[in-house]
């Protein structure tokens, strides 16, 4: 499995989905570029996403707040006070390490020598130690473990602190008046302090929800795993305000709604599970991970929060402005209108860089063939979803001459308004078929000298590698249905 992530690693540089930032300058640490198929995968999914929530509900509404937020906005959010990770120096080694992910890749070695219970005891109380911040408890428990990753083999260890991931930056061009203001470790800060401004001008009615993607930006104590942990990546966010007291019923809604969005892209349900939190954050009374197997194990990919009135709520005594909804709504009870009252939250919070990763590990495939004499080979092939795949059509001419191009150009003509298409007229054949395996192409037509006798063209699906053919007039509708 390791194997296979190093191997989606390399693949996915190889083929200008990702690189390195910088890379001339040997990269940055925990930042990525996207290229030419990633970017193009990357907006898929963000699309895929956005119009799951803003077009297939009616009440779902989009924003697009900026990254830079009033610095009281994250006062008032917690974040200043609470948005840090405990953290462990290793005095041998010199390393730092986050103290939750020191332990659980302690207990993954634990349980892959075969001892599960001891893995799940150390999980167990390091949850309760992290719940009641019981930092010199923490730090026994690393000790009792045994935990060395020193080269002295001494398990030398400073004491656990906490250490704040937002990245701070100076406001003005004058130092001295200049403001400390945040990059926005969260996207959700900007749907809350527009909650009225959005409610009042879209005329929303609660339940009703505000969804929004862009970037965020965390300073990651440990960045690894590629871009499954990154100091700046994206986020997809949707707070659904609800009335006080239904908050359970639209997390179980959510909780469901969201597991459905993942496995519409074809990915099997069973690489997913439901994770629930044992030690909730500050704003939350109940909250589950959604996590996927990835080649590293389960991780999580997207987080659910019933974050209860706790922002709006935060928002109104920090600024001295009212946040609340009038509910004219009859209330069964009293016969009366709900009235007046600060809505709850669910929350339901996706990684776009992570979610791409998900895509990317599910997708490879080092696929053995056995040919017609016998002898194997191997195909790399990405499964990517049709849906979200950068190209969805690529148009091969089988030869550069005899009118075969111009064919092709006038199928590319009719199709790439409706969706991305590849051309491309050099190569042998077979080599232009596994170009378009690797970045994932799901269709395939090649133009030939039947073509211009009977305006057939041969279509050849990517994941069975079947060819067809099939009129030409056919071929823009039978990647329309593949992709909506
Ligand atoms: P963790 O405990 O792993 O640090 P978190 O619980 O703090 O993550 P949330 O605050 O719930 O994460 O963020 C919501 C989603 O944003 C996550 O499910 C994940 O997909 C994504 N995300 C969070 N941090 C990062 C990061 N550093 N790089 C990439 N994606 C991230």
């Amino acid at each position: 499995q390791e194997n296979k992530f190093q191997a989606i690693i390399s693949h996915a540089k190889e083929y200008g989905f990702v690189f390195p930032s910088s890379e001339i300058y040997d990269g940055l640490s925990a930042v990525y570029d996207y290229g030419p198929y990633g970017s193009e995968l990357k907006k898929n999914i963000r699309d895929y996403w956005w119009k799951s929530m803003t077009q297939m509900h009616d009440n779902i509404v989009g924003i697009d707040a900026a990254i830079f937020m009033h610095p009281t906005t994250w006062k008032a959010s917690g974040h200043v006070d609470n948005f840090s990770d405990p953290m462990i120096d290793n005095r041998d080694s010199q390393k730092r390490y986050r103290v939750d992910h020191l332990l659980e890749a302690h207990a993954e070695k634990l349980e892959a020598a075969g001892k599960k219970e001891e893995a799940d005891a150390v999980l167990k109380k390091m949850d309760q130690l992290l719940a009641a911040e019981d930092y010199a408890g923490l730090k026994d428990l690393i000790a009792a473990e045994k935990i060395v990753c020193g080269i002295s083999g001494t398990g030398n260890w400073t004491d656990i602190r906490q250490f704040n991931l937002m990245f701070s930056t100076q406001l003005g061009s004058v130092a001295e008046d200049a403001d400390t203001i945040y990059l926005r470790p969260e996207t959700a800060q900007g749907i809350f302090v527009n909650f009225l401004n959005v409610q009042k001008t879209a005329r929303m009615k609660v339940p009703f929800g505000i969804a929004q993607t862009g970037k965020a930006f965390r300073n990651e104590i440990v960045a690894r795993q590629f871009i499954f942990r990154m100091r700046e990546f994206e986020q997809m966010e949707m707070q659904f305000f609800v009335r006080p007291g239904t908050q359970m019923e639209w997390y179980n809604y959510w909780k469901e709604a969201r597991l459905k969005w993942h496995t519409s892209l074809g990915i099997p349900a069973e690489k997913y599970r439901y994770h629930d939190h044992v030690k909730l954050a500050h704003y939350a009374d109940a909250a589950l991970d959604i996590e996927y197997e990835f080649p590293f194990g389960f991780k999580e990919v997207e987080g659910i929060h019933s974050r209860t009135d706790f922002d709006l709520k935060s928002h109104q005594e920090y600024s001295k402005k009212k946040q609340q909804y009038f509910d004219n709504d009859v209330d069964p009870a009293t016969g009366k209108p709900y009235g007046n009252y600060i809505p709850y939250v669910i929350e339901t919070s996706i990684g776009l860089d992570r979610m791409f990763l998900l895509v990317m590990s599910h997708a490879y495939e080092e696929e053995v063939l056995t040919k017609e004499d016998g002898t194997q080979e191997t195909r790399v092939v990405m499964h990517i979803p049709p849906q979200i795949a950068p190209n969805k059509l690529a148009i091969l001419p089988l030869l550069k001459k005899d009118g075969l191009p111009e064919i092709a150009r006038e199928l590319m003509d009719e199709c790439k308004p409706f969706f991305k298409c590849f051309y491309e007229e050099k190569d042998a054949i077979g080599r232009r078929y596994r170009r378009q395996d690797a970045i994932g192409t799901p269709f395939c037509v090649t133009i030939d000298h039947q073509t211009k006798e009977d305006q057939t063209v041969t279509i050849r699906y990517r994941d069975s590698m079947k060819q067809e053919r099939v009129h030409i007039s056919k071929v823009k509708e039978i990647v329309l249905g593949a992709i909506a």
